[in-house]
């Protein structure tokens, strides 16, 4: 857990859900294996109002999945995703 994550979680609690994408659709979308699906929920995350914090939280944690941005994004950013 990072401070950007407790950060994000902190501003997700105050932000109504109806307004956050990945809390309205399929939570797996921003996990999914195929390419059309992830640039779906890129797009989904075009409009979220905590995507900069979403965007430093993926970074800190070198999360895999879509955190505001793509994981290449992320891995151009210098923060590819952790091996698992
Ligand atoms: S920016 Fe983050 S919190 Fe917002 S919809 Fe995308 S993945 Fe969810």
């Amino acid at each position: 857990m990072t401070a950007a994550w407790v950060q994000l979680q902190d501003a997700l609690a105050e932000t109504d859900n109806r307004l956050v994408p990945c809390r309205n659709d399929d939570p797996e979308l921003w996990f999914a294996s195929k390419k059309l699906e992830r640039k779906r929920a890129l797009a989904l995350c075009g409009g979220c109002p905590v995507r900069d914090l979403c965007r430093t939280a993926g970074r800190q944690g070198r999360e895999k999945g879509s955190w505001g941005e793509s994981q290449a994004q992320r891995s151009k950013a210098g923060f590819a995703p952790a091996k698992s």
